[in-house]
């Protein structure tokens, strides 16, 4: 359980637990209500270009079982009541494309996952400026063109969580993504934390606010790591915090992870 929201839930559960004992009337009417208690995070697959080899196999699978791959974006317009998800959504998660060098790699596991039409969201380290490397950021514009989301895996990749200063705090966070926005043109959605490491005490497994404040002053509506974040509480506010998960082995193993999202991690 997160600190983040536990004594919230903690709450929640003694007044669901209370109410249960004294007014069970008015629980059974409760459940007839519209509800909009929270929302499951859709499963959320983090690739690397080690896992390009499975992607052919896994593509096809996620068709055969009725998946649509969503965004960031989208689960945002969806959290605000904006748009609904589709039935079997997906969060395809592509990390480390820099914008020094373009490995092709990438661009291979692109057409990939567009050729089974699908689409998917890049983690950009964004270790150079547009006017630095006009060529790379070409490449960039076009996935986001295509309409691959194009977010932020901050400037250098470095653990948020052991940063001491606020300055370079800002740089990972606000710069990456003041950099992805005037070289791309559009704001990112997401940041997805390197390691997936968001929290300051990490066997008690307390949330670095400092993350959250930060991001929330960069205009980002998700940071996403990879354990916890398998709900989206109805009382959270941007930031939202949402958990990843590796496709282990092979594309079954993947597959597998994904249906079991939300029991792992
Ligand atoms: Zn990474």
């Amino acid at each position: 359980m997160s600190e983040r929201f536990s004594r919230r839930d903690f709450l929640r559960l003694m007044v669901g637990a209370g109410a249960m004992v004294s007014f069970a009337p008015a629980l059974r009417l409760k459940a007839d209500a519209p509800t909009s208690i929270e929302m499951d995070t859709p499963p959320t697959l983090m690739l690397h270009t080690r896992d390009r080899w499975k992607l052919d196999q896994l593509v096809r699978l996620l068709n055969e079982e009725g998946y649509t791959s969503i965004n960031y974006a989208m689960l945002l317009s969806a959290i605000e009541g904006k748009s609904k998800l589709p039935a079997r959504p997906v969060i395809l998660s592509i990390d480390d494309l820099g914008a020094s060098y373009i490995q092709p790699y990438f661009l291979d596991m692109a057409d990939v996952i567009e050729g089974a039409g699908h689409r998917g969201v890049f983690g950009v380290v964004v270790n150079e400026a547009a006017n630095h490397t006009p060529k790379n950021w070409a490449r960039l514009r076009e996935l986001s063109d295509r309409g691959w989301e194009m977010d932020s895996h901050t400037c250098t990749h470095r653990s948020l969580p052991r940063i001491t200063t606020q300055p370079e705090m800002d740089f990972e966070i606000i710069d990456s993504v003041k950099r992805l926005e005037d070289g791309i043109g559009k704001r990112p959605v997401a940041l997805l934390a390197p390691y997936g490491n968001v929290y300051s005490h990490h066997r008690l497994r307390v949330f670095d606010e400092r993350l959250f404040e930060t991001t929330s002053r960069a205009g980002v509506s998700f940071i996403v790591g990879i354990v916890e974040g398998r709900k989206i509480n109805s009382e959270a506010k941007p930031p939202y915090y949402t958990g990843r998960i590796g496709p282990g082995d092979d594309h079954l193993s993947a597959m597998e992870n994904l249906k079991n999202f939300q029991s792992l991690g």
